[in-house]
């Protein structure tokens, strides 16, 4: 079982890079991925909350079947946004509101090495969003207002 890599260790605002090749190895860490996220009964994990720096994020929202996103792009969003609650497998026991868009039109390969483009709404939106904001070092913290953020860290490190 791969640990959760958690606040404070530099790999979480690192950028992620692209996945060269859709191979065993990356179907092998997309698996173990799902067994990680289910054992910490997350909706939603990028590779690098496993220490892997790859282009990479899994999904398994209420209601839809688990997904492998490779190489994901948004490439539009709606102007409609909207406030849900977050929380995140890396920041345990903190959850704020987050403001973002909708719905996504989100591209990307699955781990048979399949283009595919999706249209997201409600949950799925949500989980894209975050996942994919994981890739680029941005952690949903990064998306609330200061007071509110250093009020959370405070009860994250009380906590942690
Ligand atoms: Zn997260």
């Amino acid at each position: 079982m791969l640990d959760i890599v958690t606040l404070g260790d530099e790999r979480l605002k690192k950028h992620s890079i692209l996945v060269p090749e859709i191979d065993g190895e990356v179907q092998e860490l997309a698996r173990q991925m799902f067994a990680s996220m289910y054992a910490n009964r997350g909706v939603g994990l990028a590779a690098v909350q496993v220490g892997s720096l790859l282009r990479l994020f899994i999904t398994d929202i209420n209601g839809d079947k688990p997904r492998v996103f490779i190489n994901p792009e948004i490439v539009e969003t709606s102007v409609e946004q909207v406030a849900i609650e977050e929380g995140c497998l890396s920041l345990p026991g903190i959850n704020a509101d987050v403001i973002r868009p909708l719905q996504v039109r989100i591209q990307a390969w699955n781990e048979r090495g399949k283009p595919f483009t999706l249209d997201a709404e409600g949950m799925l939106a949500r989980a894209v969003q975050h996942e994919l904001d994981h890739l680029n070092g941005v952690l949903f913290i990064d998306r609330i207002a200061q007071k509110k953020r250093e009020r959370l860290l405070k009860v994250y490190s009380r906590n942690n």
